[in-house]
């Protein structure tokens, strides 16, 4: 029986090239400004962090920010980086420059499977605030109210590591027997079954993680059909 399903964002809802794209490219405009002006409030923990990460001590506010676009032109998964990214596209969900991009089968699927009584959960790298606004914000109308809680790389831990699994089950007080992961990775899918979750790799066209065994892969949530 399956109590909660938790989901991947990054190529499982959302095309990879829309985040990359829109969110990526949103922060990448207004990262040296960001630093800049916020250096003594909401930029200082980012500051702090990418220079611990990078080994920079000494490094300005537009040495961090070129830091940061590194990262980001690479896809590092660092922390300040997802930190800053949530705090600077808030401000670009709220006024309408960016919205949550979903394939055209998750909203139908999320409500079907919150009305057969499953809480539903995020688990991505993008930050918690970050995750939120794209659920919010989502284009066709909001999908925030069906998520009944977020988790990042700062409250869950790495994606690839069975421990953070444990961490989402015990915080979300399901079994870890009852919940199932879907995601486009299958290193993430062989953390979830190692930490005794039910994985489901969802493989659309066009995204660039390839299926492979042992999981089974969809490509449609409306593939699951909750029992
Ligand atoms: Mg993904």
């Amino acid at each position: 029986m399956t109590g909660a399903i938790v989901l991947d964002i990054e190529g499982t809802t959302s095309p990879t090239s829309s985040v990359r794209e829109d969110l990526y490219g949103y922060t990448r405009d207004r990262l040296p400004q960001w630093l800049a002006d916020h250096s003594a409030d909401a930029a200082a923990p980012v500051l702090a962090g990418a220079r611990e990460l990078a080994g920079r001590p000494d490094a300005d506010a537009a040495e961090v920010a070129e830091i940061l676009r590194g990262w980001l032109g690479s896809d590092v998964k660092a922390e300040p980086l997802k930190t800053a990214q949530g705090l600077i596209c808030h401000e670009g969900f709220r006024t309408g420059a960016l919205h949550g991009e979903f394939f055209p089968d998750v909203a139908p699927a999320l409500a079907d499977w919150k009305a057969a009584g499953l809480t539903l959960y995020v688990y991505s790298s993008g930050s918690v605030r970050n995750q939120r606004d794209w659920f919010d914000f989502a284009r066709g109308g909001e999908l925030g109210s069906l998520i009944s809680g977020y988790f990042d790389l700062s409250t869950a831990g790495p994606k690839r590591e069975a421990a953070s699994y444990d961490k989402i089950a015990s915080a979300i007080g399901v079994p870890a027997a009852e919940i199932l992961f879907l995601s486009d990775h299958p290193e993430e899918l062989d953390a979830a079954v190692a930490a005794g979750w039910s994985a489901v790799g969802v493989h659309r066209p066009g995204e660039p993680n390839p299926p492979r065994p042992p999981h089974r892969w969809i490509g449609s949530f409306a593939e699951i059909v909750p029992t």
